[in-house]
């Protein structure tokens, strides 16, 4: 529950040119501490001085894999592509949102690669002035196929998912086969100068944690980035909290087997990262259940349908697609979306209260 939340002690984030934001003074509802003076200017600075510089947008709701953590078992009723966001939407917004302070691009999805027009989105969103980074995070199926495109276009990092190295447990996993497929993109992206490749791994007890040290061998002669990440609760991925591996776990467990250094990260970096010492790749650890990251978050989602949501885990959301199909000019976007902003939460509701929530399944949002 909300008013149960400690009250931040963060100092205040700095902004742009390194000047903190102006201390937090005024007591909401739950005890947490506002700034009042949040200006129309600065749409992206939520109430707590954190200033969302990194957007994620999901590019379709389809995908090529029925990743069990991420999609129901029973399937989903699509959104039908009328009310899908076309390019030219998703262009504007990215526009918009660059304008407003955002320098880092994520395209995801579902399956981002599924959408016939990336490389052309990619190369006019990695053309908007301001921006400094395009990402993309993918199941790689398709990527050896896209990628001359995507790199041409300025697509600087990707992140490729794979939560086993068996090939077997890859189609039960994802209840498809293909990962033959996912080593040929990981090895294509390595050659192709993506240093490091960053690999999601969703850990789940009694399904993959017998793989961790497997995984941290695997980066003996790979210049790439294993990310462990906790499973986390969406709809109709059959969450259970046996079945989250902490970090605090995994890291024990893979310590008793291999020694572990630990590296620095930057300062919205939301994985520990670590390195065996003298092997290429490094490991990290994504800790959003057990020890979650809400006082450093700089991000926003747009889905596929156009909905803002300002927190993975909230499930707030706002229509920008609406917006737009009514007429919004550009300055009334911009007030729609600082609104938004502006009703961001301190911090996401705890493990629990999160498994019992009704949030969208992780598909239809874009991770
Ligand atoms: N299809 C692409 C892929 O799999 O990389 C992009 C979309 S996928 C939703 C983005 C990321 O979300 C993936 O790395 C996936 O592992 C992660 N993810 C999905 N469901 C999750 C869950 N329940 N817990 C933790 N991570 C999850
Ligand atoms: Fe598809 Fe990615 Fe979800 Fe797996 S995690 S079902 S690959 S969107």
């Amino acid at each position: 529950m909300l008013h149960e939340l400690p009250v931040l002690s963060q100092p205040p984030l700095p902004d742009k040119e390194g000047a903190p934001v102006p201390a937090s003074t005024v007591p909401d509802d739950f005890g947490l501490t506002h700034d009042a003076t949040r200006s129309a200017d600065a749409p992206l600075t939520d109430p707590f001085g954190r200033r969302h510089t990194y957007l994620r947008i999901s590019l379709v709701e389809r995908c090529n894999l029925r990743c069990r953590y991420c999609m129901p078992a029973d399937g989903l009723a699509w959104t039908p592509s009328p009310q899908l966001l076309t390019d030219a939407e998703l262009v504007r917004l990215a526009r918009l949102f660059v304008g407003a302070g955002v320098t880092k691009i994520r395209l995801t999805g579902g399956e981002p690669l599924l959408r016939t027009t990336i490389e052309a989105l990619a190369d006019e969103i990695g053309a908007l002035p301001g921006l400094h980074t395009l990402a993309i995070t993918t199941n790689g199926l398709l990527l050896p196929k896209k990628i001359d495109g995507l790199q041409r276009a300025g697509v600087s990092l990707l992140n490729i998912s794979l939560d086993t190295l068996r090939a077997d447990r890859f189609a039960e996993i994802t209840r498809r086969p293909g990962l033959p497929l996912v080593h040929r993109a990981i090895d294509e992206a390595i050659r192709r100068g993506y240093a490091p490749v960053k690999i999601n791994c969703v850990v789940m007890r009694g399904v993959n944690d017998d793989e961790l040290v497997d995984f941290v061998r695997w980066t003996e002669e790979r210049p790439v980035a294993v990310r462990f990440i906790e499973f986390m609760p969406f709809d109709g991925n059959r969450w259970a909290d046996d079945r989250l591996v902490p970090f605090g776990e995994m890291l024990q467990r893979i310590r008793a087997a291999v020694p572990l250094e630990r590296l620095t990260e930057g300062p919205h970096e939301t994985s520990r990262t670590f390195r065996v010492p003298g092997y290429r790749g490094t490991v990290g650890f994504i800790a959003s259940m057990t020890e979650p990251f809400c006082e450093g978050c700089n991000r926003l989602r747009i889905t596929a349908d156009g909905n803002l949501k300002v927190c993975l885990f909230g499930n707030a959301e706002v229509s920008l697609r609406d917006a737009m199909r009514d007429g919004a000019s550009d300055a009334a976007l911009r007030a729609l979306i600082g609104e938004a902003v502006g009703r961001k939460h301190a911090r996401h509701a705890g493990m629990d209260a999160l498994s019992a929530m009704e949030n969208r399944p992780m598909i239809t949002i874009g991770g």
